[in-house]
Protein backbone atom coordinates (compact mmCIF):
# COMPACT_ATOMS: atom_id res chain seq x y z
CA UNK A 1 0.00 0.00 0.00
CA UNK A 2 1.30 3.34 -0.82
CA UNK A 3 -0.18 4.97 2.33
CA UNK A 4 1.12 6.01 5.14
CA UNK A 5 0.16 3.97 8.56
CA UNK A 6 -0.10 4.07 12.27
CA UNK A 7 3.67 2.74 12.21
CA UNK A 8 4.62 5.97 10.16
CA UNK A 9 4.22 8.06 12.89
CA UNK A 10 4.97 8.92 16.38
CA UNK A 11 2.14 8.63 18.61
CA UNK A 12 3.07 8.71 22.13
CA UNK A 13 1.48 11.41 24.17
CA UNK A 14 -0.69 12.31 20.84
CA UNK A 15 -4.54 12.54 20.43
CA UNK A 16 -5.02 9.89 18.06
CA UNK A 17 -8.89 9.77 16.27
CA UNK A 18 -9.74 6.73 14.52
CA UNK A 19 -12.17 6.46 12.92
CA UNK A 20 -13.43 2.40 13.02
CA UNK A 21 -16.27 0.31 11.31
CA UNK A 22 -18.46 -0.37 14.69
CA UNK A 23 -21.95 -1.11 12.46
CA UNK A 24 -22.55 -4.32 13.93
CA UNK A 25 -25.41 -6.53 14.02
CA UNK A 26 -27.53 -5.63 17.19
CA UNK A 27 -30.27 -7.89 18.67
CA UNK A 28 -31.82 -5.29 21.31
CA UNK A 29 -28.80 -4.59 23.73
CA UNK A 30 -27.11 -8.05 22.59
CA UNK A 31 -24.16 -7.57 19.44
CA UNK A 32 -24.87 -10.79 17.72
CA UNK A 33 -21.72 -10.49 15.58
CA UNK A 34 -18.38 -8.61 17.20
CA UNK A 35 -16.74 -9.67 13.95
CA UNK A 36 -16.16 -5.84 12.94
CA UNK A 37 -15.17 -4.86 16.54
CA UNK A 38 -12.43 -7.52 16.90
CA UNK A 39 -11.02 -6.18 13.44
CA UNK A 40 -10.18 -3.21 14.90
CA UNK A 41 -8.43 -4.39 17.67
CA UNK A 42 -5.07 -4.79 15.87
CA UNK A 43 -4.88 -0.75 15.30
CA UNK A 44 -6.63 0.03 18.81
CA UNK A 45 -3.73 -2.49 20.76
CA UNK A 46 -0.79 -1.35 18.74
CA UNK A 47 -2.43 2.86 19.46
CA UNK A 48 -2.47 1.90 23.31
CA UNK A 49 0.45 -0.46 23.87
CA UNK A 50 2.77 2.71 21.98
CA UNK A 51 1.13 5.17 25.13
CA UNK A 52 -1.00 7.24 22.18
CA UNK A 53 -4.78 8.91 24.25
CA UNK A 54 -7.10 6.91 21.89
CA UNK A 55 -10.97 8.58 20.49
CA UNK A 56 -12.36 6.08 18.78
CA UNK A 57 -15.13 7.29 16.35
CA UNK A 58 -17.88 5.24 14.48
CA UNK A 59 -21.26 5.43 12.50
CA UNK A 60 -23.89 3.29 13.84
CA UNK A 61 -26.90 2.12 11.71
CA UNK A 62 -28.77 4.96 10.00
CA UNK A 63 -29.88 7.37 12.59
CA UNK A 64 -30.28 10.37 9.38
CA UNK A 65 -28.88 13.24 11.35
CA UNK A 66 -30.45 12.75 15.11
CA UNK A 67 -30.01 11.45 18.18
CA UNK A 68 -31.55 8.30 18.60
CA UNK A 69 -30.91 6.12 21.42
CA UNK A 70 -31.42 3.37 19.41
CA UNK A 71 -28.46 4.14 17.55
CA UNK A 72 -26.13 4.69 20.68
CA UNK A 73 -22.44 2.64 20.78
CA UNK A 74 -22.95 1.93 24.21
CA UNK A 75 -23.23 -1.56 23.52
CA UNK A 76 -20.10 -1.34 21.25
CA UNK A 77 -18.12 0.00 24.48
CA UNK A 78 -19.15 -2.56 26.55
CA UNK A 79 -17.70 -5.43 24.46
CA UNK A 80 -14.88 -4.07 23.42
CA UNK A 81 -14.10 -3.09 27.08
CA UNK A 82 -14.65 -6.76 27.39
CA UNK A 83 -12.27 -7.61 24.46
CA UNK A 84 -9.52 -4.85 25.24
CA UNK A 85 -9.37 -6.45 28.80
CA UNK A 86 -9.44 -2.47 30.04
CA UNK A 87 -12.01 0.49 30.63
CA UNK A 88 -13.50 1.77 27.23
CA UNK A 89 -15.09 5.50 28.66
CA UNK A 90 -18.06 6.42 26.28
CA UNK A 91 -18.79 10.13 25.31
CA UNK A 92 -22.27 11.55 24.76
CA UNK A 93 -21.35 12.78 21.76
CA UNK A 94 -18.84 12.96 18.80
CA UNK A 95 -18.07 16.90 19.61
CA UNK A 96 -18.85 19.64 21.77
CA UNK A 97 -17.06 21.38 24.93
CA UNK A 98 -17.96 18.24 26.97
CA UNK A 99 -16.47 15.80 24.40
CA UNK A 100 -13.54 18.27 24.37
CA UNK A 101 -13.23 18.06 28.42
CA UNK A 102 -13.00 14.39 28.22
CA UNK A 103 -10.43 14.29 25.70
CA UNK A 104 -8.62 16.49 27.70
CA UNK A 105 -8.41 14.44 30.71
CA UNK A 106 -7.43 11.24 28.88
CA UNK A 107 -4.12 9.72 30.36
CA UNK A 108 -1.16 8.08 27.18
CA UNK A 109 -2.84 4.43 26.55
CA UNK A 110 -6.47 5.38 27.24
CA UNK A 111 -9.40 4.69 25.04
CA UNK A 112 -12.45 6.89 24.72
CA UNK A 113 -15.34 6.00 22.32
CA UNK A 114 -17.09 8.86 20.66
CA UNK A 115 -21.36 8.57 20.13
CA UNK A 116 -22.40 7.81 16.78
CA UNK A 117 -21.60 10.54 14.03
CA UNK A 118 -24.24 9.97 12.29
CA UNK A 119 -26.43 11.58 15.22
CA UNK A 120 -25.22 14.66 13.18
CA UNK A 121 -26.56 15.87 10.32
CA UNK A 122 -23.05 17.30 8.52
CA UNK A 123 -21.55 13.66 8.86
CA UNK A 124 -23.01 11.97 5.77
CA UNK A 125 -23.23 15.45 3.93
CA UNK A 126 -18.86 15.64 4.70
CA UNK A 127 -19.38 19.48 6.16
CA UNK A 128 -16.25 20.96 7.05
CA UNK A 129 -17.75 22.46 9.86
CA UNK A 130 -18.03 19.36 11.49
CA UNK A 131 -15.03 17.87 10.23
CA UNK A 132 -13.19 20.81 11.54
CA UNK A 133 -14.83 19.87 14.95
CA UNK A 134 -13.92 16.21 15.04
CA UNK A 135 -10.47 17.23 14.27
CA UNK A 136 -10.47 19.63 16.88
CA UNK A 137 -10.24 16.87 19.28
CA UNK A 138 -7.27 15.23 18.24
CA UNK A 139 -3.45 15.13 17.02
CA UNK A 140 -3.74 12.69 14.34
CA UNK A 141 -6.02 10.88 12.21
CA UNK A 142 -5.83 7.27 11.91
CA UNK A 143 -8.23 5.89 9.55
CA UNK A 144 -9.54 2.25 10.18
CA UNK A 145 -12.89 2.33 8.53
CA UNK A 146 -12.69 -0.02 5.41
CA UNK A 147 -16.25 -0.75 5.53
CA UNK A 148 -16.89 3.15 4.97
CA UNK A 149 -14.41 4.40 3.03
CA UNK A 150 -16.58 4.21 -0.63
CA UNK A 151 -18.32 7.30 1.07
CA UNK A 152 -15.94 10.90 1.32
CA UNK A 153 -17.95 11.72 5.08
CA UNK A 154 -16.41 14.07 7.51
CA UNK A 155 -15.84 11.45 9.58
CA UNK A 156 -13.82 9.51 7.30
CA UNK A 157 -12.45 11.64 4.59
CA UNK A 158 -13.45 15.71 5.53
CA UNK A 159 -11.55 15.43 8.63
CA UNK A 160 -8.03 14.32 6.87
CA UNK A 161 -8.46 18.57 5.61
CA UNK A 162 -7.39 19.18 9.01
CA UNK A 163 -5.04 16.43 10.25
CA UNK A 164 -2.20 14.52 9.33
CA UNK A 165 -4.10 11.59 8.16
CA UNK A 166 -3.04 7.91 7.85
CA UNK A 167 -4.13 4.23 7.82
CA UNK A 168 -4.84 1.38 10.87
CA UNK A 169 -4.30 -1.43 10.21
CA UNK A 170 -7.38 -3.26 9.12
CA UNK A 171 -7.38 -0.58 5.90
CA UNK A 172 -3.80 -1.66 5.56
CA UNK A 173 -4.68 -5.82 5.46
CA UNK A 174 -7.75 -4.86 3.23
CA UNK A 175 -6.32 -2.92 0.63
CA UNK A 176 -3.05 -5.02 0.86
CA UNK A 177 -4.53 -8.38 0.13
CA UNK A 178 -7.35 -7.13 -2.62
CA UNK A 179 -5.10 -4.81 -4.24
CA UNK A 180 -2.27 -7.20 -4.49
CA UNK A 181 -4.88 -10.19 -5.80
CA UNK A 182 -5.95 -7.42 -8.78
CA UNK A 183 -2.90 -6.05 -9.31
CA UNK A 184 -0.51 -8.58 -9.76
CA UNK A 185 -2.01 -12.17 -8.63
CA UNK A 186 -0.71 -15.46 -8.79
CA UNK A 187 -2.32 -17.25 -11.78
CA UNK A 188 -4.74 -18.79 -12.98
CA UNK A 189 -6.80 -15.97 -11.00
CA UNK A 190 -10.44 -16.55 -10.52
CA UNK A 191 -13.46 -14.52 -10.16
CA UNK A 192 -16.12 -15.63 -9.34
CA UNK A 193 -19.22 -13.42 -9.34
CA UNK A 194 -23.32 -13.81 -8.27
CA UNK A 195 -26.10 -12.12 -6.76
CA UNK A 196 -29.47 -11.03 -7.89
CA UNK A 197 -28.45 -8.94 -10.45
CA UNK A 198 -25.91 -7.89 -13.89
CA UNK A 199 -26.85 -4.21 -13.29
CA UNK A 200 -25.81 -3.92 -9.89
CA UNK A 201 -22.21 -5.55 -10.98
CA UNK A 202 -21.37 -4.39 -14.39
CA UNK A 203 -18.38 -2.51 -13.60
CA UNK A 204 -16.80 -5.02 -11.55
CA UNK A 205 -17.35 -7.77 -14.22
CA UNK A 206 -15.96 -5.25 -16.72
CA UNK A 207 -13.26 -4.46 -14.39
CA UNK A 208 -12.01 -8.45 -14.17
CA UNK A 209 -12.43 -9.38 -17.22
CA UNK A 210 -9.43 -7.38 -18.03
CA UNK A 211 -7.37 -9.08 -15.10
CA UNK A 212 -8.88 -12.49 -14.74
CA UNK A 213 -8.41 -16.00 -16.65
CA UNK A 214 -11.43 -17.33 -15.51
CA UNK A 215 -14.69 -15.75 -14.67
CA UNK A 216 -17.55 -17.95 -12.99
CA UNK A 217 -21.32 -16.65 -13.17
CA UNK A 218 -23.70 -17.83 -11.23
CA UNK A 219 -26.64 -16.70 -9.54
CA UNK A 220 -29.65 -14.31 -10.44
CA UNK A 221 -27.41 -12.57 -12.45
CA UNK A 222 -26.23 -15.57 -15.01
CA UNK A 223 -29.96 -16.02 -16.01
CA UNK A 224 -29.45 -13.03 -17.98
CA UNK A 225 -26.26 -14.61 -19.56
CA UNK A 226 -28.16 -17.65 -20.16
CA UNK A 227 -31.10 -16.22 -21.79
CA UNK A 228 -28.29 -14.40 -24.14
CA UNK A 229 -27.35 -17.23 -25.04
CA UNK A 230 -30.72 -18.48 -26.11
CA UNK A 231 -31.93 -20.74 -23.08
CA UNK A 232 -35.45 -20.63 -21.77
CA UNK A 233 -35.65 -19.18 -18.06
CA UNK A 234 -39.60 -19.30 -17.86
CA UNK A 235 -40.23 -16.67 -14.74
CA UNK A 236 -36.77 -16.32 -13.74
CA UNK A 237 -35.14 -13.33 -12.43
CA UNK A 238 -34.25 -11.52 -16.04
CA UNK A 239 -32.87 -8.18 -16.83
CA UNK A 240 -34.52 -8.20 -20.64
CA UNK A 241 -32.26 -4.61 -20.53
CA UNK A 242 -29.35 -5.66 -20.35
CA UNK A 243 -29.04 -8.89 -22.55
CA UNK A 244 -27.01 -6.88 -25.07
CA UNK A 245 -24.72 -6.40 -22.59
CA UNK A 246 -24.49 -10.01 -21.44
CA UNK A 247 -23.81 -10.40 -25.15
CA UNK A 248 -21.00 -8.37 -25.17
CA UNK A 249 -19.59 -9.36 -22.08
CA UNK A 250 -19.58 -12.92 -23.23
CA UNK A 251 -17.95 -11.76 -27.04
CA UNK A 252 -14.80 -9.43 -24.75
CA UNK A 253 -14.33 -12.60 -22.76
CA UNK A 254 -13.21 -15.04 -25.85
CA UNK A 255 -11.39 -11.86 -27.50
CA UNK A 256 -9.36 -11.70 -24.22
CA UNK A 257 -8.93 -15.42 -23.64
CA UNK A 258 -10.64 -15.55 -20.51
CA UNK A 259 -12.32 -18.53 -19.67
CA UNK A 260 -16.51 -17.84 -18.47
CA UNK A 261 -18.27 -20.62 -16.58
CA UNK A 262 -22.28 -20.07 -16.32
CA UNK A 263 -24.11 -22.81 -14.78
CA UNK A 264 -24.91 -25.96 -16.80
CA UNK A 265 -27.83 -26.70 -14.79
CA UNK A 266 -30.13 -25.07 -12.34
CA UNK A 267 -32.66 -26.00 -9.84
CA UNK A 268 -36.11 -24.62 -10.70
CA UNK A 269 -39.18 -23.96 -8.67
CA UNK A 270 -42.36 -23.39 -8.86
CA UNK A 271 -42.73 -20.26 -7.19
CA UNK A 272 -40.50 -18.05 -5.23
CA UNK A 273 -41.20 -19.81 -1.90
CA UNK A 274 -38.68 -21.89 0.57
CA UNK A 275 -41.39 -24.89 0.19
CA UNK A 276 -41.81 -24.42 -3.28
CA UNK A 277 -42.19 -27.59 -5.80
CA UNK A 278 -38.41 -27.95 -7.32
CA UNK A 279 -36.29 -29.44 -10.25
CA UNK A 280 -32.91 -30.15 -11.57
CA UNK A 281 -32.99 -28.61 -14.96
CA UNK A 282 -30.02 -28.62 -17.59
CA UNK A 283 -30.11 -25.14 -18.55
CA UNK A 284 -29.41 -26.10 -22.62
CA UNK A 285 -30.99 -28.73 -23.19
CA UNK A 286 -34.39 -28.28 -20.92
CA UNK A 287 -34.45 -24.71 -19.40
CA UNK A 288 -36.40 -23.63 -16.56
CA UNK A 289 -40.21 -24.67 -17.56
CA UNK A 290 -43.17 -21.62 -18.25
CA UNK A 291 -44.32 -20.22 -15.24
CA UNK A 292 -41.18 -21.64 -12.96
CA UNK A 293 -38.14 -19.47 -11.75
CA UNK A 294 -34.44 -20.52 -11.47
CA UNK A 295 -32.97 -20.33 -7.30
CA UNK A 296 -30.18 -21.76 -7.76
CA UNK A 297 -27.09 -23.69 -9.43
CA UNK A 298 -27.47 -27.40 -9.69
CA UNK A 299 -25.06 -30.02 -8.80
CA UNK A 300 -23.37 -30.12 -12.07
CA UNK A 301 -22.38 -26.74 -12.18
CA UNK A 302 -21.08 -27.30 -8.59
CA UNK A 303 -18.66 -29.70 -9.75
CA UNK A 304 -17.74 -28.03 -12.67
CA UNK A 305 -17.38 -24.61 -10.70
CA UNK A 306 -15.18 -26.76 -7.68
CA UNK A 307 -13.17 -28.00 -10.29
CA UNK A 308 -12.14 -24.39 -11.18
CA UNK A 309 -11.76 -23.25 -7.88
CA UNK A 310 -9.44 -26.29 -6.71
CA UNK A 311 -7.41 -25.66 -10.27
CA UNK A 312 -7.02 -21.53 -9.05
CA UNK A 313 -3.79 -20.05 -7.23
CA UNK A 314 -6.07 -16.39 -6.85
CA UNK A 315 -10.01 -16.93 -6.70
CA UNK A 316 -11.91 -13.34 -5.17
CA UNK A 317 -15.65 -14.13 -4.73
CA UNK A 318 -18.54 -11.63 -5.04
CA UNK A 319 -22.21 -12.84 -4.65
CA UNK A 320 -24.42 -16.18 -3.89
CA UNK A 321 -25.07 -18.78 -6.36
CA UNK A 322 -29.18 -18.66 -5.28
CA UNK A 323 -31.02 -17.44 -3.24
CA UNK A 324 -29.28 -18.58 -0.31
CA UNK A 325 -31.97 -17.09 2.66
CA UNK A 326 -33.89 -19.93 1.51
CA UNK A 327 -32.45 -23.31 2.91
CA UNK A 328 -33.81 -24.97 -0.14
CA UNK A 329 -31.99 -22.55 -2.56
CA UNK A 330 -28.15 -22.31 -0.84
CA UNK A 331 -26.82 -25.65 -1.77
CA UNK A 332 -24.82 -23.92 -4.53
CA UNK A 333 -23.71 -21.56 -1.90
CA UNK A 334 -22.69 -23.67 0.24
CA UNK A 335 -20.90 -25.31 -2.11
CA UNK A 336 -18.84 -22.76 -3.34
CA UNK A 337 -17.84 -21.58 0.05
CA UNK A 338 -16.80 -25.42 0.30
CA UNK A 339 -14.77 -25.34 -2.62
CA UNK A 340 -12.92 -21.88 -1.99
CA UNK A 341 -12.29 -23.02 1.28
CA UNK A 342 -10.53 -25.85 0.22
CA UNK A 343 -8.29 -23.96 -2.10
CA UNK A 344 -5.18 -23.69 -1.80
CA UNK A 345 -3.70 -20.43 -3.42
CA UNK A 346 -5.44 -17.08 -2.16
CA UNK A 347 -8.61 -16.95 -1.22
CA UNK A 348 -10.65 -13.33 -1.10
CA UNK A 349 -14.41 -13.17 -0.14
CA UNK A 350 -16.37 -9.59 -0.57
CA UNK A 351 -19.68 -8.36 -0.40
CA UNK A 352 -22.34 -8.40 2.27
CA UNK A 353 -24.43 -11.40 1.72
CA UNK A 354 -21.07 -13.46 0.35
CA UNK A 355 -19.80 -12.58 3.65
CA UNK A 356 -22.70 -13.88 5.74
CA UNK A 357 -23.14 -16.91 3.75
CA UNK A 358 -19.25 -18.08 4.32
CA UNK A 359 -19.78 -17.21 8.09
CA UNK A 360 -23.20 -19.06 8.73
CA UNK A 361 -21.35 -22.39 6.89
CA UNK A 362 -18.59 -21.45 9.59
CA UNK A 363 -15.74 -21.62 6.68
CA UNK A 364 -14.70 -17.64 7.27
CA UNK A 365 -11.48 -19.11 9.00
CA UNK A 366 -10.70 -21.08 5.78
CA UNK A 367 -10.03 -17.86 3.79
CA UNK A 368 -7.20 -16.06 3.56
CA UNK A 369 -9.23 -12.72 3.70
CA UNK A 370 -13.36 -11.89 4.40
CA UNK A 371 -13.44 -8.51 4.13
CA UNK A 372 -15.27 -6.32 6.48
CA UNK A 373 -16.86 -4.24 3.23
CA UNK A 374 -20.03 -5.02 1.43
CA UNK A 375 -19.64 -2.03 -1.21
CA UNK A 376 -16.49 -0.51 -0.29
CA UNK A 377 -15.17 -4.36 -1.58
CA UNK A 378 -17.42 -3.65 -4.42
CA UNK A 379 -16.28 -0.37 -5.47
CA UNK A 380 -12.43 -1.81 -4.75
CA UNK A 381 -13.16 -4.96 -7.54
CA UNK A 382 -14.64 -2.20 -9.70
CA UNK A 383 -11.46 -0.07 -9.84
CA UNK A 384 -12.83 2.82 -8.28
CA UNK A 385 -10.50 4.93 -5.76
CA UNK A 386 -11.99 5.00 -2.25
CA UNK A 387 -12.63 8.56 -0.90
CA UNK A 388 -11.42 7.21 2.94
CA UNK A 389 -8.10 6.45 0.92
CA UNK A 390 -7.41 8.75 -0.66
CA UNK A 391 -7.72 11.14 1.95
CA UNK A 392 -4.77 9.18 3.55
CA UNK A 393 -0.63 10.59 3.59
CA UNK A 394 1.15 8.88 0.49
CA UNK A 395 4.58 6.68 1.70
P1 LIG B 1 -23.32 -9.48 -2.18
O1 LIG B 1 -23.99 -8.76 -1.04
O2 LIG B 1 -22.51 -10.64 -1.72
O3 LIG B 1 -22.55 -8.54 -3.07
P2 LIG B 1 -25.69 -9.33 -3.80
O4 LIG B 1 -26.28 -8.33 -2.86
O5 LIG B 1 -25.24 -8.86 -5.13
O6 LIG B 1 -24.49 -10.12 -3.08
O7 LIG B 1 -26.74 -10.50 -4.08
C1 LIG B 1 -27.36 -11.21 -3.06
C2 LIG B 1 -28.80 -11.50 -3.37
O8 LIG B 1 -28.95 -12.15 -4.62
C3 LIG B 1 -29.39 -12.42 -2.33
O9 LIG B 1 -30.40 -11.72 -1.64
C4 LIG B 1 -29.95 -13.57 -3.15
O10 LIG B 1 -31.21 -14.03 -2.68
C5 LIG B 1 -30.07 -12.97 -4.52
N1 LIG B 1 -30.09 -14.02 -5.57
C6 LIG B 1 -29.12 -14.93 -5.83
N2 LIG B 1 -29.50 -15.77 -6.81
C7 LIG B 1 -30.75 -15.41 -7.16
C8 LIG B 1 -31.69 -15.90 -8.13
N3 LIG B 1 -31.40 -16.97 -8.88
N4 LIG B 1 -32.89 -15.27 -8.25
C9 LIG B 1 -33.16 -14.22 -7.46
N5 LIG B 1 -32.33 -13.69 -6.54
C10 LIG B 1 -31.12 -14.28 -6.39
MG1 LIG C 1 -25.83 -7.59 -0.94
Amino acid sequence: MNKQTVKDIDVRGQRVLVRCDFNVPLDGETITDDTRIVAALPTIRFLIDNGARVILASHFGRPKGEVNAKYSLDPVAKRLSELLGKPVEKAADSIGPAVQERVSLLADGDVLLLENVRFHKGEEKNDPELAKAFASLADVFVNDAFGTAHRAHASTAGIADYLPAVAGFLMEKEIDIMGRALEDPNRPFTAIIGGAKVSDKITVLENLLAKVDQLIIGGGMANTFLKAMGYNLGNSLVEEDKLPLAKELLDRAEKEGVMIFLPEDLVAASAFKADAETKVVDAETEGVPEGWMALDIGPKSMKTFGLVIARSNTVIWNGPMGVFEMEAFAKGTNSVAESVAKCQGTTIVGGGDSVAAVEKAGLAEKMTHVSTGGGASLEFLEGKALPGVVALKDK
